[in-house]
């Protein structure tokens, strides 16, 4: 039994988290200032005993005693990290250099829920980790693909000065129950839409790609990281290979769904990438890890929660 601190544990995927390290049998602290995160999302553990909440700013230093830290304070959608960008800066610089000193005073193991951002819009593709990437350092999406990249660099430097024991994990898009509704994310959008028989908005021709990773799988791969041998830094991607359209996307949401919305075509907003999928070489090799669950499979359990949730409000 470990006492391990989660940051923005009362978000989507830090929520999913808390859940299955308490089912592991830690005690779980869990560090949020609710900017994204909600208390909904972690009420059914409150009365677990080994479950602890803190309302707390990670850009602000941290004083705690833990034997692990997850770090994954950060708004993630655009939406949310363009609306107060400095601030999204903030969260992922100061709060990576906090939750590093914080592991350094304490000698925990500390990992980093980076970004398949920090390969921008890639020229190469698949994107291995060796692949520096292409982020535009001026554009609107920078405050979060800087940030996170920054992040990277302190845990690498903390990592060769310090002798810090880190893991980064480049997440791709990953989705399941508990996203916004709000946060503007494709998956949320789409199935919010269809379930609302609202119009289905595809950003540019819907040609664009991306590869979605159901949450139960990538919260399985975050804890095989952590548990990987000290000399195992990462980074290493984290994401289901599986390559859609945003319009095939859009087709098997109205399909599961049943809906009779319509497509309707929006301006692809800037600095969108073209095309994204993961090579998940690594992480097969490492952790002997590939997900398990197909979009499909995803969607159905996804679309259960978003009716319940629209039912309910
Ligand atoms: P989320 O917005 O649901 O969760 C982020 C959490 O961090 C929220 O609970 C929010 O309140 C909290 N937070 C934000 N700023 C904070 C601060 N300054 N101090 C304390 N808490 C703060 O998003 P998510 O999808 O669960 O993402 C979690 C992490 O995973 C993020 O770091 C994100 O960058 C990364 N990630 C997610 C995806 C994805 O597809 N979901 C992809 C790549 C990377
Ligand atoms: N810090 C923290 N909790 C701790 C230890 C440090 O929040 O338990 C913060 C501290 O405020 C500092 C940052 O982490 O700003 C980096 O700490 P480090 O020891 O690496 O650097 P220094 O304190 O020497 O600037
Ligand atoms: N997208 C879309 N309609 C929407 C929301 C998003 O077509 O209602 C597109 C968006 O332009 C992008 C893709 O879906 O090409 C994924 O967007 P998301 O914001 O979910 O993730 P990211 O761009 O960060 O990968």
């Amino acid at each position: 039994m470990e006492r391990i601190l989660v940051t923005g544990g009362a978000g989507f995927l830090g929520s999913h988290l808390c859940e299955r390290l308490l089912a592991q049998g830690h005690d779980v602290l869990c560090v949020d200032n609710f900017f994204t995160g909600t208390k909904s999302n972690i009420a059914h553990l409150l009365m677990q005993p080994r479950f602890e909440l803190l309302r707390h700013d990670v850009t602000f230093p941290l004083y705690v005693e833990v034997d692990r830290i997850y770090n994954l304070a950060c708004p993630a959608s655009p939406i949310h990290y363009q609306f107060d960008p400095v601030q999204t800066t903030k969260t992922s610089v100061h709060g990576a250099i906090n939750m590093l000193g914080l592991a350094k005073r304490v000698k925990a193991k500390i990992l980093q829920a980076s970004t398949s951002e920090v390969y921008g819009d890639p020229e190469v593709h698949p994107q291995p980790e060796s692949y520096w990437g292409r982020v535009n350092p001026v554009g609107a999406r920078s405050c979060y693909d800087e940030g996170k990249r920054c992040a990277e660099t302190l845990f690498f430097d903390y990592w060769r000065q310090h002798r810090l024991r880190i893991k980064v994990v480049r997440i791709f898009n990953t989705y399941g129950p508990r996203m916004h509704q709000n946060d503007g994310r494709v998956v949320s959008n789409f199935i919010v839409q269809a379930l609302k028989g609202n119009d289905i908005t595809i950003y540019g021709d819907g040609m664009q790609t991306r590869c979605f990773c159901y949450v139960d799988d990538l919260v399985e791969a975050m804890v095989r990281v952590m548990d990987t041998a000290d000399e195992f830094t990462g980074p290493i991607n984290i994401g289901n290979p599986v390559e859609f359209t945003m319009l095939q996307l859009a087709e098997l949401v109205l399909s599961l769904s049943g809906s009779k919305s319509k497509l309707v075509f929006k301006p692809l907003p800037s600095d969108d990438p073209r095309q994204r999928q993961p090579d998940i070489s690594l992480a097969e090799k490492v952790i002997g890890w590939s997900p398990t669950i197909e979009l499909r499979q995803g969607l159905e359990r996804t679309i259960r929660y978003f009716e319940d949730r629209i039912i309910a409000s």
